[in-house]
C-alpha cells in the first residue's frame, strides 16, 4: 500500500477543514506499522481513504497494485471487499452469528461456498479453535476481537487496517492482539495498518508515523522498546 500527496479538504471556504495535507506513506507486504496523533489530526480520514470509503481531494491511494482512486465504482467495491480488511475498536461481530459465522461473512457475502472451511482455518490460526460455534456473548473482549481479525483475513486481504482494535480491552488482552497483528504483517505477509492512542501497543509495530494537523510530522522504524513511541511523540512535541 502506497500513498502519494494524499489530502482530503472538507467543506468550502470560510468552512473549510484540511483534514489530510499531502501525506506520502508506504507500507509493504509484512511490515506492520502504527499511526499515532493528536484528536483531529486526520488518521480517521486516511484510514476511510485507504479503505476506499472516502476519495480523497488530491493525491493517490495504491492498494495492491491498483490506483483506487482511478478505480471504476464496481471494481473499487470488489478490491474493497477482497483485498482489505477492516478491523475496528468496537468487533462489530453479528450477535446472533457464531465465530465462523461471523468470521466467514465477507465471503459468504461474496457468495463463496466454502465459507466455513476458510472461516475455521483463520479462527484455528488466531487461537480460537476451541470457540468456533460460541456467539459473541459467549466470548471475552480478546476473544471477539480475534474473530474480528479472523473476520478481516478471510478473503485474504492485502492489506489490513485497525483503527484503535485495542480501545475496548484490558491491557493483557491489548497486548494480545498487538501481537496476533505483528504475527498477520511477519508470518501471513499482509500490509498492516493500526491507529492508536496507545504508545506501548505502538510499539509492538516495526514503524511509528506521527502525524499533526493533516500531516506526516516523522516515521520511523521502532525497535521493540516498550518506551520507543512515548520518545518520538516527545521529540515530536506530540506530548
Ligand atoms: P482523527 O481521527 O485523527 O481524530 P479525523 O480524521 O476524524 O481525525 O478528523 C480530521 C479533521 O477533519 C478534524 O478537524 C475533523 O473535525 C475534520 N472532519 C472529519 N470528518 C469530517 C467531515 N465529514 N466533515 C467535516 N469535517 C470533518
Ligand atoms: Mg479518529
Amino acid at each position: 500500500m502506497r500513498t502519494e500527496g494524499l489530502t482530503k479538504v472538507y467543506g468550502v471556504a470560510d468552512s473549510e477543514v484540511r483534514a489530510l495535507d499531502g501525506v506520502s506513506i508506504a507500507v509493504a507486504p509484512g511490515e506492520f506499522v502504527a499511526v499515532m496523533g493528536p484528536s483531529g489530526c486526520g488518521k480517521s480520514t486516511l484510514l476511510n481513504l485507504l479503505g476506499g470509503l472516502d476519495s480523497p481531494t488530491s493525491g493517490r491511494v495504491e492498494v495492491d497494485g491498483a490506483d483506487l482512486t482511478a478505480l471504476p465504482d464496481d471494481r473499487l467495491t470488489e478490491l474493497r471487499r477482497r483485498r482489505i480488511g477492516f478491523v475496528f475498536q468496537a468487533f462489530n461481530l453479528i450477535p446472533v452469528l457464531d465465530a465462523v459465522e461471523n468470521a466467514g461473512l465477507p465471503l459468504t457475502l461474496d457468495g463463496a461456498s466454502d465459507a466455513d472451511e476458510r472461516a475455521t482455518r483463520w479462527l484455528t490460526r488466531v487461537g480460537l479453535v476451541d470457540r468456533l460455534h460460541n456467539r459473541p456473548d459467549q466470548l471475552s473482549g480478546g476473544q471477539q476481537q480475534r474473530v474480528a481479525v479472523a473476520r478481516a483475513l478471510s478473503t485474504d486481504p492485502a492489506l489490513v487496517l485497525a483503527d484503535e482494535p485495542t480501545g475496548n480491552l484490558d491491557s493483557r488482552s491489548a497486548t494480545e492482539i498487538a501481537e496476533l497483528l505483528q504475527q498477520v504483517a511477519a508470518e501471513w505477509h499482509r500490509s498492516v495498518l493500526m491507529v492508536t492512542h496507545d504508545p506501548r501497543i505502538a510499539s509492538y509495530a516495526q514503524r511509528l508515523v506521527l502525524m499533526k494537523d493533516g500531516r506526516v510530522v516523522d516515521d520511523l522504524p521502532l525497535d521493540g522498546s516498550r518506551e520507543g513511541p512515548v520518545r518520538a511523540m516527545e521529540r515530536a512535541g506530540l506530548l
